[in-house]
């Protein structure tokens, strides 16, 4: 008989079966079985289990889990909803997923070099007015976390020419790039950006990391990226600075509350571009591809992947 593997989804069906068909194509040797279809007695012999926006409830009936994969890169609902857990969590890491961030990052950031805002708005006014260029180089993008996604960004950005400097918790070296960390090094780095992506987790430390006295910090021709959580910007304040001319344009993909509801402002600030959360979706190929192997080597080894510290949040 061959070995389960529970799949717990919060997913609607269509997505949940989806991630099955992935799942059970890389892992022929295991049964993939939705959480809904174990039995009790494999929910008590379950030490792993493959996670999607799962229910803490059914999380909670599998009492002998040593480890979850999660298919997301980010964890802070995780571990939000299973607080104080006895297993470990580790979270997608995936090197296709950091280059489609890096693209995603490029894109927008010659969206805001290339004055694409501006232009648009001139169309809509039918104004024919063209605007001196600013040389690559002499724009400087800071990129606030230096982890997987950031660090491919950073690295994708200098490859097309910026100025690139960087913010971690900890000091890093990537050639060519400027780094930074602590609460000074932020200070410092924020004064002389022009261009900031925020592309850090949303722990404790970092909510409201970017509240008025930081955002305040900006030169008034400063554009701000968040590819990474909304909680991490105060995004009342950044409006404001926006509509007074303080800061020249945001490109927002993360929120609070997701969808962002139709009632909320940030929709009609012209200054502001609205994305649905689209900068780095998991692909569901080289996600399952990563979570069998992790799974395999589990089984084959006994071997955890590296998995999050929940003391630090990420
Ligand atoms: P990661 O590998 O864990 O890297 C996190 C980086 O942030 C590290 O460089 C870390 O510093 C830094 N950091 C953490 N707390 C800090 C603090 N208090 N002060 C300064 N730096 C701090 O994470 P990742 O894989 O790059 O992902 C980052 C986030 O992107 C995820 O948590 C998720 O929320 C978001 N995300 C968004 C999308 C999307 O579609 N919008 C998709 C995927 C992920 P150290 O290196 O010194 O530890």
């Amino acid at each position: 008989m061959k070995k389960i593997v529970p799949f717990v989804s919060g997913c609607d069906e269509e997505t949940t079966n989806l991630w099955l068909e992935h799942l059970q194509g890389q892992m022929s040797e295991y049964e993939i079985v939705l959480f809904e279809k174990l039995s009790e007695e494999q929910k008590l012999s379950s030490t792993v289990a493959i996670v999607a926006n799962p229910n803490p409830k059914d999380i909670a009936q599998l009492k002998n889990l040593k480890w979850i994969q999660s298919f997301w890169a980010g964890v802070e609902k995780l571990l939000q909803d299973l607080p104080n857990s006895s297993f470990k969590i580790v979270r997608m890491t995936d090197p296709q997923l950091a280059n489609t961030m890096a693209e995603s990052v490029l894109a927008w950031t010659l969206y805001l070099h290339k004055n694409m805002p501006l232009y648009l708005k001139q169309q809509k006014q039918k104004q024919w007015k063209q605007h001196i260029e600013t040389l690559p180089e002499e724009r400087n993008i800071l990129v606030l976390g230096l982890g997987n996604l950031g660090e491919k960004s950073a690295k994708k950005l200098k490859e097309n020419g910026f100025s690139v400097s960087g913010w971690a918790r900890s000091k890093k070296e990537i050639k060519g790039v400027e780094t930074f960390y602590g609460n000074d090094g932020l200070t410092q780095a924020l004064k002389s950006a022009d261009i900031v992506v925020c592309l850090l987790p949303l722990t404790d430390e970092t909510k409201n990391l970017l509240d008025k006295s930081k955002l305040d910090l900006l030169h008034n021709k400063a554009s701000i990226i968040n590819f990474a959580r909304g909680a991490i910007i105060d995004y009342e304040y950044l409006s404001k600075k926006l509509d007074n001319k303080e800061l020249c344009h945001a490109v927002l993909d993360v929120f609070d509350i997701e969808p962002l509801p139709s009632s909320s402002s940030l929709w009609e600030n012209e200054n502001i571009t609205v994305l649905p959360h689209i900068s780095a979706p998991t692909n569901m190929k080289t996600a399952s591809r990563i979570a069998s192997k992790n799974i395999l080597e589990y089984f084959e080894k006994g071997i955890i992947p590296p998995f999050i510290d929940t003391k630090k949040g990420y």
